[in-house]
């Protein structure tokens, strides 16, 4: 028996043999010539990139069927198996007398190049993606099949170094029981594709190409990301016993999570999720999400070199706001700052970034950039329930400068001849231990209170969120911490208004019970946690 540790990407217990999943590298040598004329290999190449196109075609259509989100990637394929760039290239190539598969490799080989250069992780991605595409065309060219995922010979955990978006869009699914690969992290295409299609998968594990062999039994864990290779008979006995908990509880999620939920006593809480991408929008969906509590606004201006435009802000709201329709979602004004750093913005570099010129301090102080936001937010909500909620609120004054903005932006668009909504909430975060001591002030000024215990309990203890040399004080359930949630909460209802909770604590289910005790009214959490805070929701009183 034998133990290793990787990642868990998508959750669930598999128990089985092993499938070796090694497709071999094609060998091309990316120097040879040879004499045939140029038309002639061109014609080759477009025969090719035709075959391949269609074989690319349908690997979307179906995995369209069960991933739509995830079957755009192929899309991109389609792009990139098209590129003028690498076309023109490839076309110099064959000028120069390279073979035709010397001409593709060496063009791909550039661009792919290129792309592993950037800093950005997305585009690091895109690398992965053009060499997939690179491997299709010289199969094409070669005539050669490699081995496939289109038929596995028995139901298996595939283990490989890492699997592409084409490897798993062409997978015989009936016979996987799960995936191991080598390399890849969290937001690998493995680890996205497993999830969207429900199939347990642990990724970044060290060596499992070197321990593990065709047929050998295994075990895989996906919530803690362990593998166990050749398990005993009472590690066998321990993990099936586990997995028929997995099933079973998973099947009981699965009648709630769709569910409007109430408490026993009938109060109704919505249970929304926290996103940062319009990626997450489906992952979100799928988990039973009420609405969305928290759309992280700051996630479309990080990892880039210049903001986003007013356009490209306005495209990403409507989506979120069109998928959820008369379902509330609150978009929360940019938090730029603290851990969060945007280097294009040149701001000046602050000895306590968490205690500086953070989220509304630092839009309030550029009002370009908000005003950007204002208007984009604006524009977009007349396609759903949108509700704003300004970051990082201390004091009352910040809320009245934001508001006045906001009615300038409005007054602006009214001018324009620009549509919006007219009515709509307006709320703040309370994660400033002076905004939940003078919540009974504050509320006159907005509609709602979100909660965002990640930050208010970092600045009650003064402890920093991000380290774990003093994670000691790090305690949502600390009465400190529950006597300011219950003033808030307390304080807005005085005013009959309402009070959520958008910090990890929300989807706590040691803290559910306590929070709805204290009258809390709406809880948003990473969407993985929603099933199961509804079912607590429905067994609290
Ligand atoms: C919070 O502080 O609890 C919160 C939800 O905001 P963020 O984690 O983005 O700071
Ligand atoms: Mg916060």
């Amino acid at each position: 028996m034998k133990q290793l540790k990787g990642i868990g990407a998508s959750t669930g217990i598999a128990i089985g043999k092993i499938f070796m999943y090694t497709p071999k590298q094609l060998p091309v040598n990316a120097e040879e010539k040879d004499s045939l004329p140029f038309s002639e290999k061109k014609e080759i190449l477009e025969r090719v990139i035709n075959a391949a196109e269609k074989e690319i075609d349908a690997l979307y259509k179906n995995t369209r069927k069960n991933a739509e989100k995830e079957a755009e990637i192929f899309q991109a394929h389609i792009l990139f198996l098209k590129d003028p760039t690498i076309i023109k290239k490839i076309d110099e190539l064959l000028k120069q007398n390279f073979t035709l598969p010397a001409a593709v490799k060496k063009a791909f080989e550039e661009s792919v190049a290129i792309m592993e250069k950037m800093e950005n992780p997305y585009f690091k991605a895109r690398a992965k993606d053009l060499r997939d595409v690179e491997e299709r065309l010289l199969r094409k060219i070669s005539g050669i099949e490699t081995q496939s995922l289109s038929s596995i010979p028995y139901p298996a955990i595939i283990v490989a170094k890492d699997l592409t978006p084409s490897d798993t869009a062409s997978l015989d699914r009936k016979n996987v029981l799960g995936f191991v690969t080598e390399t890849g992290g969290i937001t690998s295409h493995t680890a996205i594709l497993a999830e969207a299609l429900g199939i347990p998968a642990v990724v970044g594990v060290r060596n499992i190409l070197s321990e593990a062999k065709n047929g050998m039994l295994a075990i895989l864990d996906g919530s803690t990301g362990d593998i166990i290779l050749e398990p005993d008979e009472t590690t066998l006995a321990r993990y099936r016993q586990k997995k028929e908990q997995y099933e079973r509880e998973k099947k009981e999620l699965e009648k709630v999570k769709f569910l409007s939920v109430s408490t026993k006593s009938g109060k109704t809480i919505e249970v929304s999720a926290n996103i940062g991408k319009t990626d997450d929008i489906n992952i979100a969906i799928n988990s039973g999400a009420d609405g969305i509590g928290l759309f992280r606004t700051e996630f479309l201006f990080l990892d880039r070199e210049i903001p986003p435009s007013e356009e490209e802000q306005f495209n990403a709201y409507k989506k979120v706001l069109e998928a959820f329709g008369s379902k509330p979602v609150i978009i929360r004004t940019l938090d730029i700052g603290g851990d969060k750093q945007i280097p294009y913005l040149g701001l000046e570099k602050e000895l306590n970034p968490f205690l500086g010129v953070r989220a509304i301090r630092l839009c309030l102080k550029n009002k370009g950039l908000f005003k950007t936001q204002l208007r984009a937010i604006l524009r977009a909500s007349i396609y759903g329930n949108v509700k704003i909620m300004y970051p990082m609120i201390a004091i009352k004054d910040e809320i009245i400068e934001a508001n006045n903005l906001l009615k300038t932006v409005k007054k602006e668009l009214t001018e324009e001849g620009v549509a919006y909504k007219k009515d709509f909430e307006v709320g703040i975060m309370v994660e400033i231990p002076s905004a939940a001591l003078n919540a009974d002030e504050l509320i006159k000024y907005v509609d709602f209170f979100s909660i965002g215990t990640n930050d208010l309990i970092q600045y009650t203890f003064a402890a920093d969120r991000t380290n774990r040399n003093v994670s000691y004080l790090y305690n949502p359930l600390h009465p400190s911490i529950l006597k300011l949630i219950e003033m808030t909460i307390k304080a807005s209802h005085k005013h009959n208004k309402w009070t959520g909770m958008c910090g990890e604590m929300a989807g706590d289910p040691k803290a559910i019970p306590i929070l709805l005790k204290m009258g809390i009214d709406e809880l948003s959490m990473s969407p993985s946690k929603i099933p199961n805070a509804k079912k607590l929701i429905m067994e609290t009183e």
